[in-house]
């Protein structure tokens, strides 16, 4: 926040200093009554008979009003010109540099250069202005959590089209980068959705159906999610039920239960669906069913019946369950109520009780990073405490907990009384906890 006004008060300043120079550079020197010649400036004070030639510098002056012309000084004007473009220069810098140039260059030529090349600044220009710009993915983890269809005219249908047309044919290229391969599977979707080409429609379903027997976890989920069609809910929650109803291993009905989530965000029927699992014999199902509903309701906002049936969880025979009901408590509550609630979890005796309020510490610990945030100091205490813990899940978000709270100025006072304690565990064995002690004491010594 402060470097993006530091950029932005000296593109103003400069700015107004280059309208200043230019103003008294075209304006400041007016005739006033002064008869001169247009181009030496030597004062006339004779009557002339036009036309006629200054007797300085040989310059024709056609009539008596040629003697009264402003004085425009042109190379102040140019050096203006010049300040105004550093300005310009300065005032994208907040976006160009973490973006790249492609985020201040129009889509229509971006979405052309992609078709020589998933060249990387152009990924990265689109990426900007369709999951930044569009989707607001700074305010939430996933871009998919703000999805919107709104926003789809803020692009041309045409240029959806095209993206899709263009992207289509390499979601199959082994050889395509991981970075543009993520962002394209994301981006079919949405050029499905709002395309408005009905063939490009079936195959891009088709596409992200296939997606989900990739190998990467994260591949198989986003496929989950995306290949749930709006413009085909009925469709779309028989598809997922379908999925669940013939021994389905654990990816499946982690899968099909993300999927009920997207349905969720539009439709009623997908909470409904959600509910009932929460009943189901299988512990899977159930805690899929939590988690999915803490998503649901991060997303279309608070709902007591929702929060009820998934506080209801807290007795269940499972670990998963009794851990996920944390987080997904966390993702339903507002601050000032979900701090309280981690920090009886972390101290709870219950071990998956403890794994969930760590695992939401942590992830909240980033989520509200940069924010006013009612954080107390205690999820850092007990974090420290934490860090040499025997469960791997719990000593892990204990360490990026840490991290997390050394990134930002106001709780960096919480964890600075710890720097001692967190040090010995600089060498830690896990590498995960090494890897964010490492970061976070170097966030403490800046
Ligand atoms: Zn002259």
């Amino acid at each position: 926040m402060t470097a993006l006004w530091l950029y932005l008060g000296s593109a103003i300043a400069l700015a107004i200093v280059a309208c200043m120079l230019a103003a008294w550079a075209c304006f400041s020197d007016r005739s006033r009554g002064r008869r001169r010649c247009p181009k030496c400036w030597y004062s006339i004070h004779e009557s002339l008979s036009y036309p006629t030639h200054c007797s300085e510098c040989g310059r024709e002056i056609a009539r008596e009003k040629d003697l009264h012309r402003t004085r425009r000084r042109w190379k102040w004007i140019g050096a203006s010109a010049i300040v105004l473009f550093v300005a310009a220069f300065i005032a994208v810098q907040p976006k160009v540099q973490p973006f790249g140039w492609g985020s201040m260059t129009p889509m229509t030529a971006l979405i052309f250069l992609l078709q020589f090349d998933d060249t990387d600044w152009v990924v990265r220009g689109i990426e900007s202005q369709i999951n930044y710009d569009l989707f607001h993915r700074r305010r939430a983890p996933d871009f998919l959590d703000h999805w919107n269809p709104a926003k789809e005219k803020a692009m041309w249908r045409w240029q959806w089209r095209w993206l899709g047309r263009t992207i289509l044919p390499r979601l199959d290229d082994e050889d395509l980068d991981p970075f543009a391969r993520r962002n394209y599977f994301d981006w079919i979707a949405l050029c499905r959705d709002f395309a408005g080409d009905r063939q490009l429609h079936a195959e891009a379903t088709e596409a992200l159906r296939k997606q989900m027997s990739d190998e990467a976890p994260w591949a198989r989920n986003r496929g989950w999610m995306l290949a749930v069609d709006y413009s085909d809910i009925d469709g779309s929650i028989d598809w997922l039920l379908e999925r669940l109803e013939n021994a389905p291993d654990d990816d499946a009905i982690w899968g099909a239960m993300m999927g009920l989530r997207v349905v969720a965000w539009r439709d009623r029927r997908g909470v409904d669906l959600l509910l009932e699992f929460l009943d189901h014999e299988h512990p899977r199902m159930r805690s899929g069913a939590v988690t999915n509903l803490g998503f649901v309701v991060h997303r279309n906002g608070f709902e007591a019946e929702i929060h009820d049936a998934v506080d209801a969880m807290k007795d269940d025979e499972d670990c998963d369950v009794r851990l996920e009901r944390i987080r997904s408590l966390a993702f339903m509550l507002t601050e000032e109520h979900m701090w309280p609630m981690i920090v009886a979890a972390m101290e709870s005796e219950d071990i998956c009780v403890r794994r969930g309020g760590f695992g939401a510490g942590n992830t909240h610990v980033y989520e509200w990073r940069g924010r006013a945030t009612t954080m107390p100091a205690r999820i850092v205490e007990l974090a420290v405490a934490s860090i040499d813990d025997e469960d791997e899940a719990i000593r892990r978000s204990a360490a990026w907990i840490v991290a997390g709270a050394a990134t930002d100025d106001r709780r960096r006072q919480m964890v600075l009384p710890h720097v001692e304690a967190i040090e010995q565990h600089a060498e830690h064995e896990d590498l995960s906890v090494k890897q964010a002690i490492d970061a976070a004491l170097r966030d403490l010594r800046r």
